[in-house]
């Protein structure tokens, strides 16, 4: 028998965690926070609160395993996360330990974790690198394989369960990007002969689901980057705000600046840990990547030598949210000695996550913005999660017995069933509507 449990991730985007329970023997996929309670939390308390892992758990902002892991503790054979954002690992360091079983990932989500421990607290953590491509024999039930698949951040995969009832997929997030600009296109080779030796199950990251057409490449967005900074005049400093985990976003804005003679600076701690996980495991070469500023002073430096040279440079910073204290808000509201005006340009590579603070951040920032006249682009950007067509392609291509959307709400899930509908699958039958704190069991 598989029971699925899910803890976070599919009633709303964040805190992603789901158990999968096959014959007794349980696996972790993803220990994530909600994003946008994190930030609330931080807001209301200080640094030293948010080690408590009760009062996370109390405020929402990590998936609340209490009660599951009395019941079930001992049965959990891996924790295994798909990739390093944080809405999917954020929650490692609060509530891994616990479980005494190895939690394993692709080597930069390793790093990534790695970090994060150490930023909040240290554990004794038992953590495996595997890459995509090969398996790991979790119990006499269970073996793991990693498969390699694109999205918005370095080294994603899809997680495959191998059971005697056919292959379990769990795909939160992804996209399938033919020229990607870092790593390889998905392993679509890999999925047909999972197809072929049957798929029993299909967790399935719906948050583009309801957009027509297909998602772009990020290959594309090289592009558009590049044109918006041809445009922009030759006296004009620029600053350009995306993710930080985005590795091969940062990496061609380099490659371009440096391409139209400019050189490049990057500010923001997120920012160092991100490019930090991505040198050491080889992904970008340390010498082609500017040092990460992270401290009051020395970006306070570095900007007045940059105010003396317009034209020069092209700044990569933390702010697209518009969030309060990243490097873009404070360099907005005057908290650097660098008076923005009209000889300075923004482009925001990345698109506003509609909720209700990231509005109200972005468009104080904006009414700030042109009050200073500065030169703004916005949206240079394409999203890291599959629109209709992309997901039925991948529908299609692994031909599930079971689906299962996760991600982005009823209005997603509704859509992806609809989806799941033009291609037979029948609701309660083969496609699934799983909300957090629901379980499901399937034959
Ligand atoms: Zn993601």
């Amino acid at each position: 028998m598989i029971k699925i449990r899910a803890f976070g991730g599919y009633s709303k985007i964040g805190k992603s965690m789901t158990a999968i329970d096959v014959d007794g023997d349980i696996v972790l996929m993803d220990m994530g926070a909600d994003i946008e309670k994190l930030v609330d939390f931080e807001d209301e308390k200080n640094y030293i609160s948010l080690t408590d892992t009760d009062a996370l758990i109390d405020n929402s902002v990590i998936p609340n395993d209490r009660a599951f892991f009395e019941e079930n503790g001992k049965r959990v054979k891996a924790i295994v996360l798909t990739h390093g954002h944080l809405d999917h690992v954020w929650a490692i360091p609060f509530l891994a330990s616990k479980y005494k079983c190895p939690i394993i990932a692709t080597p930069f989500t390793i790093k990534v974790v790695e970090k994060l421990t150490k930023d909040v607290r240290k554990h004794d953590l038992r953590l495996i690198t595997l890459n995509t491509g090969t398996k790991y024999k979790l119990s006499n039930n269970v073996t793991l394989e990693l498969i390699h698949i694109t999205h918005s951040i370095p080294n994603c995969a899809m997680a495959a369960l191998h059971t005697k009832y056919g292959a379990i997929l769990y795909a939160n997030d992804w996209k399938l990007d033919e020229t990607p600009t870092i790593g390889n296109k998905p392993n679509y080779e890999r999925m047909e002969n999972l197809a072929k030796s049957g798929v029993h199950t299909l967790i399935l990251d719906s948050t583009n689901v309801d957009q027509e057409g297909y998602t772009f490449s990020e290959s594309v967005v090289r592009t558009m980057l590049e044109d918006v900074i041809k445009k922009t005049l030759d006296n004009k400093t620029i600053f350009i705000t995306t993710f930080s985990s985005h590795i091969a976003r940062i990496k061609n804005i380099i490659e371009i600046s440096r391409k139209l003679n400019r050189q490049t600076l990057i500010f923001g701690r997120s920012m160092a840990m991100y490019i930090k996980a991505a040198i050491d495991t080889k992904i970008i070469e340390k010498s082609k990547f500017p040092e990460v500023a992270t401290r009051r002073e020395q970006i306070n430096n570095i900007l007045k030598y940059v105010k003396d040279r317009p034209g020069k440079y092209v700044i990569i910073c933390t702010g697209h949210q518009g969030e309060k204290g990243s490097f873009l808000d404070k360099l907005v509201t005057g908290q650097y000695d660098y008076k923005l005006s009209s000889e300075d340009a923004i482009i925001f590579s990345s698109r506003v996550i509609p909720t209700p603070l990231n509005t109200a951040n972005r468009s104080m920032l904006q009414s700030a913005m042109e009050e200073l006249n500065v030169n703004v682009a916005d949206n240079v950007h394409v999203s890291g999660h599959a629109a209709k067509n992309d997901y039925k392609l991948l529908l299609n291509l692994l031909k599930p017995k079971h689906f299962i959307p996760s991600h982005g709400g009823m209005d997603k899930i509704s859509a992806a069933i609809e989806v799941g509908k033009e291609l037979g699958y029948e609701l309660n039958r083969s496609s699934h509507i799983l909300l957090d704190g629901q379980e499901i069991d399937l034959e």
